[in-house]
């Protein structure tokens, strides 16, 4: 038997995609029709027939995994063993916080740090007090500018060494931010779409780029504006960390705080300590996952 090796997922798209193992990246094939790994994931692979290509074998248990609902309502994986997710936010477009929250309840159900980035502030915008919510709430919050380079060296050390991922609405940023973040994204971004062509319809095409600290930036060209799958309803609450707090001294221990009698959640938000608008949020993504498992029972 050949040695086998272990490496992790740089670049992936429909059969064949990149590994990185010490420091070198090489292309892979798959061994098999079943493995479906994403950027992030850590594989085995061994030496093919094919001089300088790598013959993936096994994907090694998943810390976490990013998925959003693809076209027909069924779960794609994006990427795995993600270390952080950023919320990208800017004055134009218009901020909508029931997005971010989407993100930021992703990013703690699967255990990543969340961060929300405020781009575009060289339109020397006044923040929205929202922004003020999340600090409170121990979320950071960058002010940066793709335009003009502010805050990217401090944003691309909090991203740091781990594997992240931005996310956010279309137009506030995110490619703009990429390409401050990581010379040549452009270049392999492009590369990416020319290889790509085969196995498009099964699998999102994506690149994980070198941040200058040694972590990993996982980018999907073809979908900066994806929403993240969130499944369960009655998780939803492990994902907003004020609710999962004041509802300790909820009367049942079941309580969805919705509509149940002696709601420490409910008069949380009555007295002003929880937001209202984050509330908002924590029963629309409620809805919206109620919807999805229906669809899918
Ligand atoms: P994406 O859809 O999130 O990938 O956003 P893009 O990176 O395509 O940017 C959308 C628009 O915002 C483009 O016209 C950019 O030039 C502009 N933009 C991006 N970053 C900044 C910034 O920091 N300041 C300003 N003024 N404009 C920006
Ligand atoms: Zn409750």
């Amino acid at each position: 038997m050949r040695h086998s090796n272990t490496a992790t997922v740089t670049a992936s798209y429909g059969r064949r995609g990149v590994l990185q193992s010490d420091g070198q990246q090489l292309p892979y094939i798959l061994k098999g029709r079943r493995l479906r790994p994403v950027c992030g994931d850590r594989v085995e692979w061994q030496a093919s027939d094919n001089e300088g290509q790598a013959l993936v074998t096994a994907i090694l248990e998943r810390r976490n995994v990013l998925q959003r609902p693809d076209p027909r309502g069924k779960a794609e994986t994006l990427a795995a063993n993600l270390d952080c997710l950023a919320a990208v936010i800017a004055p134009q477009p218009a901020p909508d916080f029931f997005i971010v929250d989407r993100f930021i309840c992703a990013a703690e159900l699967m255990h990543a740090d969340a961060l929300l980035v405020w781009n575009k502030c060289d339109l020397q915008t006044a923040e929205t007090e929202d922004l003020e919510v999340y600090r409170q709430l121990g979320y950071p919050v960058l002010s940066v500018s793709a335009q003009t380079g502010a805050g990217i060296d401090e944003l691309s050390n909090t991203l740091g060494r781990g594997i992240s991922m931005l996310a956010g609405q279309s137009g506030v940023g995110k490619s703009s931010l990429i390409n401050q973040l990581v010379d040549d994204a452009d270049v392999l971004t492009g590369e990416l779409s020319e290889s790509s062509g085969e196995g498009r319809h099964t699998t999102t095409a994506s690149i994980a780029h070198q941040l200058p600290a040694g972590g990993l930036l996982v980018d999907t060209p073809g979908i900066r504006d994806f929403a993240p799958l969130i499944r369960d309803a009655t998780i939803i609450q492990n994902g907003f960390r004020e609710i999962l707090l004041a509802a300790e001294a909820c009367r049942f221990t079941n309580c969805q705080h919705t509509r149940e009698p002696n709601c420490a959640v409910q008069a949380a938000v009555g007295e002003g300590h929880i937001s209202p608008r984050r509330y908002e949020s924590y029963k629309r993504l409620r809805n919206t996952s109620a919807q999805l498992s229906r669809h899918h029972r």
